[in-house]
């Protein structure tokens, strides 16, 4: 390197004193809402008059989704204009970019029209009862910038409200800040009339928020969420935000949440909590979501950090950030008495069947599931079920084995809980540094203390068979098949279509499979008597392995007939016994895994 003169240093010095970082201010307003348009202003400030263009750019996926999304095609109506409005020339280079160029102008201010009604998708909704906004699919960038703080001006519909995770400017509601855009959005906003319940919880705010109506009673839901808070601020250690935002969307179209920096969105049908089973399917929700503000949103895969808002971004450990969620998501529900241990070894057996059918799970690792979820997981492809394994549910299940196995070979000292919180620890989201397959595997071996290269490479990177058996026995837990309820079955399912049953999907292997049943096909009749997809399923389980039945349906326009030779299910239901005489060792396990007396 070349060394600069005492002269030119001089000459270079009041430059770099007086160098202005350029401020970033973005304007959302919703004027007319039943039009579903948002429009969007940013203001970008103190530019340097050199380079003389610049690109702004608008993602074109959303964290948590992984898929593309291309929000760039709701946008519309786009300008760009120097600080005193003159007009910019502009154009489009691809999908994503609009090209500027601003010659020796220092102010560049973008507007835009974005089109939203994806409420559904959490990404964008606006329509005459609310709004909902994930940065993502909404708010343009410029690469260079986006490490710059923030504002954001939100100018609501008549006299809604905004919530969300992002902190107000003082003294104004509707001005926020950020430290980035990246912070911007993963800060979803909910803006509308919804009811707002602050609470605190280990000396911090946290705020449940209701869009829509629904018979839920606040003062328990507080209580019940306070209880998720405080299990995961024991696990991981600290609850790494200043305030925290639980956004909830009734509505028919509600099911699923998205988690976020500092709040989680979660959509429920306002039936929800009607009954004890979707209640607890609630919290499930909740604690999944809640989970993630540790494992995802700051102990990140190395190939989401940090997030490239342009394309896709290949991780394989999937697995981990959503089936490990999943998997103590579930566990958090029973260590905290939700769920008895009982109703958790059931769904267990559950899982173990659903693992054993899934042809998919024979040709898909989760590393492969995890890095193709762009293009298969995420596209619920036809052949999905028989094509591919799945990182939530086979993820969780590996998990589960994973945990039991540290337990056993560490003689129940440590657990999965140890590696989970020594990752945390040793990839801080400040570090920029995410974890890879082979960073799980080594704090899981330092803690059991011995290999577990064969253990990723036959259920990580390869497909081999899950040994249920010998991880449940570990906990004195004894894995039985329940030959006896084997049903007769064809191996499809269905969903009502006009009153006809549409097949969704085959199983590989199965009898309707083997007779040429196919996706898409319309079922009318099983031995010339009209079947619906509600009753299809006990129809058949009232036959006898060994029947021939013949099903009449409409494949297009065609009618057609199929001779199908019935069978058992080939994978049996389990069930998940205590054994008899366990061992201290097989008692701990069991006690402290699921936080429950043996008895
Ligand atoms: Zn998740």
């Amino acid at each position: 390197m070349k060394r600069l003169s005492l002269s030119v240093l001089i000459f270079l010095f009041p430059a770099l004193l007086f160098a202005q970082k350029p401020s970033v201010e973005y304007k959302l307003s919703m004027p007319q809402p039943r039009t579903h348009f948002f429009e969007v202003e940013i203001r970008f400030q103190g530019l340097p008059a050199s380079p003389s263009s610049l690109n702004v750019l608008m993602p074109v996926w959303r964290t948590g989704r992984y898929v593309i999304f291309d929000f760039p095609g709701g946008v519309q109506e786009f300008s760009a204009v120097t600080g005193d409005d003159s007009p910019l020339p502009w154009a489009k280079t691809d999908k994503l970019t609009w090209h500027i160029e601003k010659k020796r102008s220092t102010t560049v201010v973008v507007r835009y029209k974005v089109y939203a009604n994806e409420f559904g998708d959490r990404t964008r909704g606006l329509n005459d009862e609310h709004a909902f906004v994930d940065g993502c699919a909404v708010f343009m960038y410029i690469e260079r910038y986006r490490h710059l703080p923030l504002t954001l001006t939100v100018v609501p519909y008549k006299d809604w409200h905004v919530t969300t995770g992002l902190e107000t400017v003082a003294g104004d509601q509707f001005k926020f800040s950020a430290p980035d855009f990246d912070y911007l959005i993963d800060c979803p906003l909910e803006i509308g009339d919804q009811q707002d319940y602050t609470f605190q919880v280990e000396g911090k705010e946290h705020v449940l928020s209701i869009y829509g109506k629904g018979s839920y009673n606040p003062d328990k839901l507080i209580k019940d969420i306070t209880t998720i808070v405080k299990m995961n601020k024991e696990f991981w250690g600290d609850l790494p935000y200043k305030r925290y935002v639980f956004l909830i969307e009734l509505t028919p179209h509600g099911g699923g949440g998205t988690e976020h920096i500092n709040s989680t969105i979660i959509g429920l049908s306002p039936s929800t909590f009607k009954n004890s089973n979707s209640y607890r399917g609630f919290l499930g929700v909740v604690s999944h979501e809640y989970f993630h503000t540790w494992n995802v949103k700051r102990l990140r895969p190395k190939g989401i950090l940090p997030y490239d808002f342009t394309r896709e971004n290949y991780v394989k450990e999937l697995w981990v950030a959503e089936g490990t969620t999943s998997y103590y998501g579930q566990l958090f529900l029973t260590r905290a008495g939700y769920v008895p241990a009982s109703a958790s070894l059931d769904a267990i057996a559950h899982m173990v069947q659903g693992d054993r059918q899934r042809p998919g799970d024979k040709i898909q690792s989760l590393d492969e599931s995890s890095f193709d979820a762009w293009i298969k997981f995420w596209k619920g492809l036809q052949q999905g079920y028989n094509s591919e394994s799945d990182y939530y549910g086979k993820g969780a299940n590996v998990s589960l084995l994973l945990d039991l196995e540290i337990r056993q070979r560490s003689n129940n000292k440590y657990s999965l809980d140890d590696v989970m919180r020594t990752l945390y620890q040793r990839f801080p989201l400040a570090g920029g540094r995410g974890y890879t397959d082979d960073d799980v595997q080594k704090v899981s071996e330092e803690f059991a203390g011995s290999s577990f290269k064969t253990f990723f490479d036959n259920y990580v990177h390869g497909t081999a068979p899950l040994a249920w058996e010998t991880a449940l026995r570990y906990a004195g837990l004894d894995l039985q098949a329940k030959d006896a309820e084997r049903k007769t079955w064809l191996g499809v399912w269905t969903s009502d279509q006009n009153g006809r049953a549409r097949v969704n999907g085959v199983i590989a292997g199965s009898p309707a499979y083997e007779a040429g049943l196919d996706y898409g096909d319309e079922i009318l009749a099983i031995d010339g008597q009209r079947i619906r997809s509600s009753d299809l399923q006990n129809r058949i389980a009232d036959f006898k392995a060994g029947d021939k039945v013949k099903i009449s349906l409409f494949r297009g326009d065609e009618l057609r007939e199929f001779d199908v030779m019935l069978r058992p299910q080939d994978v049996p239901p389990y069930k998940i016994v205590k054994v008899e005489k366990p061992t201290d060792l097989q008692k701990a396990i069991y006690e402290s895994w699921l936080g429950t007396k043996w008895e």
